[in-house]
């Protein structure tokens, strides 16, 4: 039974008591540490304690350490005796495994009872435990004065190193402050801790553990003055991972210490220019695309000494308004659902859907661009069209399923201003979705046109075990829409949401995006390369908006200045197993028709290959001339020339001729062959020249002006302009109520046919 109690008579764990939550980057250097929730700096259990604080511990507390068992006989026969003589305890004869063991059970008395209790644990620990593993559970667990406890903990409060660059001064001042913590304060005491340490410095040279000259040198080293501050120069992330269940724990993190701090600098930097505008938050996130690992995390800025800034939210785990920044993923999934190609024309036109009107950030219209310009100009109106063509519920789905978390309503909640940032994100999710993106393009080439279906996930900063890739045959994103994407947003100069042309260089080519909330209450910014992925956000924590506050003011300066200090790399490789080279008009950027020219050879994403041939080269009939339209009513078929035409539809026409002096408008069909009959509408109020009168309601308001308009095929759209100015559409019923100011106007009418 004794030998029973003797086994089960340590306590796992030894030492219960709380520990700090301790981060440090994937070189094992501390970022940041955590109180522990008894308001000791004591740090969880350290494996690695300073050669030289062994060294000087054994000297001043144990020097038959290596030897005994846990017990040294001697050492207590020696402490008997001078207690004896002096009549009071002056010598406990402990070793240091009974000083682990009497740390462990704080809080008994000196009696004579536990003394026993003390030999017998420490005979048990020797045999449980290595000596190094000993000298770890003492160097972790001693007090060193105030509230810290442990080497790594008072290496830092007292130095502001890492215990493993002491100084044999600094580890000796260490070595005699267990056995007298309070000598560390201030004041008389002072002079007996420096007798202290001068006295087993002394020693140390009688062990031949340092020389003579070193002893003298050291002597001249000072003692610590004011307690350093611990590192806190990845704060953020260590209060995220205290509360994602590492509280306590010394957590490994992924990232680059040397690059956090840069980035902190960056940061605080752009900081000091924002704050003039009184925009007081930003935070930024960078990723390894391979890994998915975060290499640098800066969760807010410094705005010490005013709380009302908020600088203690970390930024890249709060949702918020999204602006522009998810336009790319809905152009990546319509590519690879082969519903655009990146050439293709798409409308921008006055439209409005539902009684929702979307308006281009600068409020003009280009008639019809090609999807990429569109996307690299962050246009609204074509994002919303091409939404409206795609669904809301699909893209909803593909946003999820790419890794957005905060999708918490319906679809239908969101409607088409989803994609102009009406709902809420986390830098968090958004950065590590581009950087799936990227990664799946990367192992697309290295797992020899394969997928990992395992590649979209969210960003880790512990290392995650590497597991076995599982390769399939398709992804719901393939890797040339992804590849297209990305270089649709290489583009570095560009004009964007109308602050002017901003060029950005960087040493290695990168594809980005920025955005800009309603109410210019956030900027984003993201930026792609095969290697690393950068996410930056920039604002008011508490929403404020303000003016100038937009992505490519205040996000993409920093997002390049944090691409100036990471590694430049190479380019994607193009996945041309995923592709295909296709002719594509010239004009329309559409699969080329038989009657399209000129055209180009093209590589698209395979499953472009499902999109329509171009729908706006016509074949037209021209008189010998090529200066009239003509008809067989008209005109003798032999004399008729066929010509193939670009013609837009006519709201895309009005806007876009505006904009492309090449564009060449249908030649006017000739007077002949122009019928009474065939005349295709006819204004029925007002009558040209005619004066009008807009009608005064009884509050006094202006009311409108019923105009009206016949047209021979019944189901046309008619559209509408005043004076040069579109004002709207009409279908079946070619009615329209207006209100005209005072003064000459022109009503021009456009039906379908141009
Ligand atoms: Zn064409």
């Amino acid at each position: 039974m004794l030998i029973v109690w003797y086994y089960f008579s340590l306590p796992t764990p030894l030492f219960a008591s709380e520990t700090s939550t301790v981060l440090e980057d994937k070189q094992q250097k501390l970022l940041a540490a955590k109180i522990a929730d008894d308001g000791q700096w004591r740090f969880p259990l350290t494996q690695e304690v300073p050669q030289k604080f062994i060294d000087c511990i054994i000297q001043f507390e144990d020097r038959g350490y290596y030897s005994h068992w846990g017990i040294s006989p001697s050492a207590i026969a020696r402490a008997s005796i001078q207690n004896i003589k002096a009549k009071r305890t002056i010598s406990g004869g402990s070793t240091i495994t009974m000083q682990v063991i009497r740390m462990a059970r704080k809080g008994q008395g000196r009696t004579f009872i536990e003394k026993i209790i003390e030999l017998v644990l420490a005979t048990r620990l020797e045999f449980g435990a290595s000596k190094k593993e000993i000298l770890s559970l003492y160097a972790s667990n001693a007090p060193f004065g105030g509230n810290v406890v442990g080497i790594d903990a008072a290496s830092w409060r007292y130095f502001g190193r890492e215990p493993a660059t002491l100084s044999w001064a600094e580890a000796a001042t260490l070595a005699v402050l267990p056995n007298a913590p309070s000598l560390i304060y201030p004041g008389k005491n002072q002079e007996r801790l420096l007798k202290k340490r001068n006295r087993l410095l002394d020693q140390l040279v009688s062990a031949k553990k340092i020389d003579k000259e070193t002893c003298e040198l050291s002597k001249q080293e000072p003692l610590p003055g004011k307690p350093h501050a611990i590192p806190q120069i990845a704060s953020h992330l260590l209060h995220r991972a205290a509360q994602e269940k590492h509280s306590g724990q010394r957590i490994i993190s992924t990232i680059d210490g040397h690059l956090q701090e840069r980035v902190n600098t960056i940061i605080e930097n752009h900081h000091s220019i924002l704050k003039g505008n009184e925009i007081h938050n930003a935070c930024a996130l960078v990723l390894d695309v391979n890994s998915g690992e975060v290499l640098a995390y800066v969760g807010n800025t410094n705005n010490q000494g005013k709380p009302e800034y908020e600088s203690d939210v970390d930024v890249i785990t709060a949702p918020r308004s999204t602006g522009s920044i998810l336009k790319p993923f809905l152009f990546a999934n319509m590519l690879s659902d082969g519903e655009l190609l990146a050439s293709m024309l798409v409308p921008d036109i006055p439209t409005q859907i539902a009684g929702y009107a979307p308006q281009n950030y600068n409020q003009t219209f280009d008639g019809a661009v090609p999807a990429k310009r569109a996307l690299a100009r962050s246009l609204n109106i074509p994002a919303v069209r091409m939404l409206q063509s795609y669904g809301i519920e699909k893209f909803c789905y593909k946003l999820k399923k790419t890794g957005m978390t905060t999708l918490t309503f319906s679809a239908d909640h969101y409607g088409l201003s989803i994609i102009l940032g009406g709902a809420e994100g986390k830098l968090w999710d958004i950065t590590g979705m581009y950087a799936s993106m990227a990664r799946t393009l990367n192992h697309y080439t290295s797992y020899n046109g394969k997928y990992d279906k395992n590649d979209f996930h969210p960003p880790y900063y512990t290392a995650q075990q590497k597991k076995n890739p599982e390769l399939e045959n398709e992804s719901f994103i393939d890797a040339a829409s992804i590849y297209l994407t990305f270089e649709a947003m290489v583009e570095v100069a560009r004009p964007d949401e109308d602050a002017g042309w901003k060029k950005y260089t960087s040493a290695s080519k990168v594809a980005w995006k920025t955005g800009t909330s309603f109410g210019y209450r956030d900027g984003w910014a993201i930026g792609i390369t095969p290697n690393y992925v950068v996410g930056v956000w920039v604002g008011n924590a508490d929403g404020e908006g303000r003016p100038g506050l937009v992505g490519i003011e205040t996000a993409a300066p920093i997002l390049f200045d944090i691409f100036s200090v990471l590694k430049p790399g190479k380019w994607f490789t193009p996945p041309y197993d995923e592709m295909e080279k296709v002719e594509i008009c010239k004009q329309s950027g559409y699969r080329a028709s038989d009657i399209c020219e000129p055209n180009d050879s093209v590589w698209i994403q395979k499953s472009g290959l499902r999109t329509e041939s171009c729908k706006y080269h016509r074949l037209i009939h021209l008189d010998a001339n090529e200066t009239y339209r003509v008809n067989s009513n008209c005109e003798d078929v032999t004399k008729m020339k066929h010509v193939s035409w670009f013609v837009l539809p006519p709201a895309m026409e009005w806007y876009y001729k505006s904009k492309n002096a090449t564009y060449k408008e249908l030649p006017p069909l000739r007077a002949d062959c122009e019928t009474e009959g065939l005349r295709g509408m006819e204004i029925i109020y007002p009558k040209q020249f005619s004066k009008i009168y807009v009608p005064v309601e009884i509050d006094g308001s202006m009311g409108k002006t019923i105009f009206q308009v016949a047209h021979r095929n019944a189901n046309t759209s008619i559209y509408w302009h005043i004076d040069g100015v579109f004002v709207g559409t009409t279908q079946n019923i070619h009615q329209m109520g207006l209100t005209p100011d005072e003064g000459i106007h022109t009503l021009t009418l456009v039906d379908e046919e141009g």
